[in-house]
């Protein structure tokens, strides 16, 4: 068994509306991967320096384009 994050494997799509204006917002990723590229601590779990998230949560990144509103979400991992 492997705790994954279904939306980083495609087994999960998470649609998520603008606050402010009501449409679709971006899907930008997981936030270890933009770390990952700042970083050069590489073999830490970024992910418990993002917003405190568990080391069973993975952070993504959404975006609205329309009004360059983003927000984090955290994301269940889940069991494979
Ligand atoms: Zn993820
Ligand atoms: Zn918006």
């Amino acid at each position: 068994m492997e705790l994954v994050c279904p939306i980083c494997n495609g087994m999960a799509i998470y649609l998520l509306r603008c606050p402010h204006c009501g449409k679709q917002m971006e899907n930008r990723g997981a936030m270890v991967e933009f770390l990952d590229d700042y970083s050069p601590y590489l073999d830490m779990d970024m992910t418990q320096l993002v917003d405190g998230a568990a080391n069973d949560q993975c952070v993504h990144l959404f975006y609205c384009e329309n009004c360059r509103y983003d927000k984090r979400v955290k994301i269940q991992r889940v069991n494979i």
